[in-house]
């Protein structure tokens, strides 16, 4: 293996990196999921007390103030009818300033209203001709007090109203219509106590609704929204109050994301993952390196075998195995022929690419478990083992041809290159007597002319 394939590895993306990164974006999103939706479900909780409590004040607020007519109706039915003492009894009340006026309506005309100046008009209405009068008619067939409007008043303004009906005992009939007591509240005063601007502090839109039971038509009592549409989803109330049915609505307007802290939160949670990230890739890069170190280490940097200090390092481990079971141990050392000359006539460049395929060649040739070095220069060495002398004799000349029997080719260049080759037998298993009968076997081999094998031992060597 080249440094430079090891150098591009560098660049990629470590994989533990990568899931690393993908685990803690899932971590984080997990995390800040929750915790954005512990908040929407606290907000919605804040939100729905909210909506109790502003409902409950106004049902509060308008049925407290309606029952004002109960007293009206003990005048009247104390009278046994009578209307006169209406004008002393009236002012004491109104004793709250929503109230805009009461009033004594016999048979569902009015002849009575307090205050009298300012309501004059007022006087001779027939109440069930009017505004509310479905709901005058409902007043009078329940016999129960009765919530209508808010309606327009014919000076302006709005009011809502409470008709009481009222029977008295006649000496014909126990229980004869008398008519109507009723009160006028100031609309949209009568909300006041309720504070529904609450909801703006909290960024909610609300609207108070009913059904107009003139028109049945969906009646938006009051809002705090103009053209802007609310969003579909929403927390409603039921108030009923007397007869009516009114509904509180609030709509959720901020998303998750329009509240700055949770945006924190995402951003904080992505800072956090590619930390983690940067962490492991930088982590993995070192470890990269040191492999990379170690490798240079034992390796020649040209050829990618082994270099020649490792290679005498796992020659002495594997010489142990073999001295135990008794295995033949060789050496062959090769040198390139003239080789000085293939660097003199085709360039340094050449004169390596003639070395790393050299080196190829050999290592096609021999078994995987052979050792294989460069040695120095342009010297190389192979350490066998559990074969016999013809076989390695064979083995060296097989590996002698490979190189020889076939030119090195580069572009328009041709090169037969040969080498010489010298083989020893280890004898007690020696490293260093091997060494140096294998080099006098391959200067044997120079000498006999190169390009050729000789066996240490042998042919006066
Ligand atoms: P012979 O071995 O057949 O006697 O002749 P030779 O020409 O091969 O012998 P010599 O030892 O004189 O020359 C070896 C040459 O190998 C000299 C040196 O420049 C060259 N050499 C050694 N290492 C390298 C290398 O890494 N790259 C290249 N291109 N040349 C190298
Ligand atoms: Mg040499
Ligand atoms: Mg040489």
């Amino acid at each position: 293996m080249g440094l430079n394939s090891s150098e591009k590895k560098f660049k990629d993306l470590s994989a533990i990196a990568v899931i690393s990164l993908l685990i803690s974006v899932a971590f984080c999103s997990f995390l800040i999921g929750v915790t954005i939706l512990n908040k929407t479900q606290v907000d919605k909780l804040r939100m729905e007390q909210q909506i109790f409590e502003r409902a409950h004040r106004i049902y509060e607020e308008i049925t407290r103030l309606m029952y004002k007519t109960e007293m009206l109706s003990a005048l009247v039915i104390q009278k046994n009818g009578s209307t006169e003492s209406f004008y002393d009894i009236a002012p004491a009340m109104i004793d709250d300033p929503i109230i805009q006026d009461v009033l004594l309506a016999p048979d569902g005309i009015v002849t009575n209203i307090y205050p009298y100046y300012g309501n004059e008009e007022i006087i001779g209405m027939n109440l069930f001709d009017n505004h509310g009068n479905r709901e005058a008619m409902l007043a009078k067939e329940l016999g129960e007090l009765v919530l209508c409007g808010p309606f327009d008043l014919i000076d302006g303004g709005q009011a809502l109203v409470g008709r009481l009906p009222v029977y008295i005992k006649t000496p014909e009939e126990d229980n004869k219509f008398w008519g109507f007591v009723s009160v006028t509240l100031k609309f949209p005063q009568v909300l006041e106590h309720a504070e529904l601007e609450i909801f703006d502090t909290y960024g909610y839109l609300y609207e108070l609704w009913r059904m107009n039971p003139d028109t049945d038509e969906k009646y938006i009592i009051a809002s705090n929204y103009g053209n802007q549409k609310p969003e579909k989803r929403y927390i409603e109330k039921q108030i009923q109050i007397l007869n009516a049915e009114w509904y509180l609505r609030v709509f959720p307007v901020r998303a998750w994301y329009s509240y700055p802290e949770n945006i924190a939160l995402v951003l904080a949670g992505f800072c956090i993952s590619f930390l983690v990230f940067f962490v492991m890739q930088n982590n993995y890069q070192m470890k990269k390196m040191q492999t990379v170190f170690e490798l240079m280490a034992i390796t020649d940097p040209l050829t990618g075998i082994f270099n020649r200090r490792h290679f005498l390092d796992i020659v002495r481990i594997n010489l142990e195995k073999a001295r135990r079971i008794r295995e033949d141990c060789y050496f062959i050392m090769f040198d390139i022929d003239r080789f000085k000359l293939v660097n003199d006539t085709y360039g340094h460049q050449i004169g390596d690419k003639v070395l790393v395929d050299v080196s190829t060649r050999i290592k096609a040739g021999i078994r995987p478990y052979d050792l294989f070095a460069r040695y120095g220069g342009e010297e190389f060495i192979v350490f066998v083992t559990g074969i016999n002398k013809q076989e390695i004799l064979e083995m060296t000349e097989r590996l002698r041809l490979s190189l020889f029997s076939r030119k090195f080719d580069y572009e328009k260049i041709s090169i037969t290159c040969t080498a010489s080759f010298g083989i020893s037998q280890f004898y007690d298993y020696n490293i260093d007597k091997a060494l140096e009968q294998s080099d006098e076997a391959l200067y044997a081999a120079k000498r006999n002319g190169r390009n050729c094998v000789i066996f240490y031992g042998e042919n006066n060597v």
